[in-house]
């Protein structure tokens, strides 16, 4: 056998789980073709579960332990040669604003917050942590200068943002330095005997053998699930964002705000705000930009804040989600095949939930104790 474990795609889910494969002693290989359209190249890199009200209940308990353990994994990769420089410009902390710019927002707003009230209380955080509301005029004095009028507003002090293009760089930097072997390769079928998947065979034709094989290939995940004989059931939503460039502001402290009707702005120091997002369900494998795309984005940009009027227009990103119908992610065996596990369907939340969900998978993968029980998560709740 060639390898304990093989891992196909190389998003922040594949790079996070070859990661902690080779922190267990592994022999790994990690198989990535980098399509265009991948996720984690186009990500927001919102990670605010605690103000998040959208996923239910096992979401945000999973995500609270998701967003731990990045603290978690920065330290590692610190530990293990990856510069601090990089690290700071792939994860930091932040503030983050819940923004209502009506009264019908409002009215939604007053409903999230007592339930964000409640969490709240039953997880007791530290006073600095509180999510608490602020005035319009404080939002936008201390947290954002280009806000508009708002009619109520929610502070998370204490959020994180991500950029999962040079988090997941700074992720590989970290397992090569574990050992893990990778390879620039289209895996174009699993090779699979007596219902075992034995390893993976390449486009080029290359085949690699391996005591498991997991699948995190992100919207692209399900062209695994004929040679199985079951649907995985993940499909692309297509997600475009747009960078915008603020030439001299100092934007680095400033939060990121969340409207109540789902679009969204991220800052990043040296003038960079991050607009988004469509949420193209349906969309199929076409990652590119569209008309109507980029003016949905930038009409509800300038809603929220106006004072981007005359942002420069730096770059379009375009990314396929990996969505499923219930919006928690596939991790753990495949029903019905040995030697093969999913780690995919992360949505829109696999920047949070990504690294964690990986690490878990690839635990159980390699027969150790794990801290969740993935059951919840199992491929069979909606697997055709
Ligand atoms: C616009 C947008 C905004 C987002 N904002 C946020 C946010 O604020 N917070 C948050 O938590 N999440 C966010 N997300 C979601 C997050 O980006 C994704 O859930 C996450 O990146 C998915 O990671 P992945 O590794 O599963 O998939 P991907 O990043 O898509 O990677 C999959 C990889 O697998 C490779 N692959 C597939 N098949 C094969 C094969 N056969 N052989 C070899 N390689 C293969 C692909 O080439 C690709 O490189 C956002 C996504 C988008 C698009």
């Amino acid at each position: 056998m060639d390898f304990d474990l093989i891992i196909i795609g190389g998003g922040i889910v594949g790079a996070a789980a070859a990661y902690r494969a080779g922190q267990l002693g592994a022999r790994t290989l990690l198989c990535d073709r980098r399509d265009p359209g991948r996720a984690t190249d186009a990500g927001a890199g919102i990670l605010a579960p605690e103000s998040s009200t959208r996923d239910g209940r096992l979401w945000y308990d999973f995500a609270l332990d998701a967003v731990d353990y990045y603290a978690v994994l920065i330290e590692e990769l610190a530990a293990v040669g990856v510069p601090d420089g990089e690290l700071s410009q792939a994860y930091s902390r932040c503030s983050k604003l819940t923004v209502a710019l009506d009264e019908d927002e409002a009215a939604a707003l007053t409903e999230m917050e007592q339930e964000i009230y409640a969490r709240q209380d039953e997880r007791r955080p530290p006073a600095a942590e509180c999510i608490r509301r602020i005035s319009s005029t404080e939002a936008r004095d201390v947290y954002y200068p280009l806000l508009a009028d708002a009619s109520a507003v929610l502070l998370q002090p204490l959020a994180r943002r991500v950029d999962g293009r040079l988090m997941t760089a700074a992720i590989e930097h970290g397992l090569r330095s574990r050992g893990v072997q990778t390879v620039d390769a289209d895996v174009s079928a699993l090779l699979l005997e007596d219902g075992q998947v034995l390893g993976v065979r390449t486009a080029a034709g290359d085949e690699y053998t391996a005591g498991a094989v997991l699948i995190a290939g992100g919207a692209w995940s399900d062209a695994f699930g004929s040679q199985l004989d079951v649907q995985i059931p993940v499909a692309p939503q297509r997600g475009q964002i747009i960078h915008l460039q603020l030439p001299g502001q100092d934007s680095g402290a400033w939060s990121i705000v969340n409207g109540c009707s789902g679009y969204y702005q991220v800052p990043w120091p040296d003038g960079r705000v991050v607009v988004g997002a469509t949420r193209e369900t349906g969309s199929g494998f076409a990652p590119h930009a569209t008309v109507v795309g980029v003016q949905e984005v930038l009409r509800e940009a300038l809603r929220l804040a106006p004072g981007l009027h005359h942002a420069a227009i730096h770059e379009i990103r375009v990314g396929l989600r990996p969505y499923t119908t219930d919006h928690l992610p596939l991790l753990g065996p495949i029903p019905g095949v040995k030697g093969v596990f999913l780690a995919t369907g992360h949505g829109p939340t696999g920047l949070t939930l990504g690294p964690y969900s990986a690490k878990l998978v690839v635990e159980q993968a390699l027969g150790q104790e794990i801290a969740w029980d993935l059951a919840p998560f199992s491929a069979t709740r909606i697997i055709r």
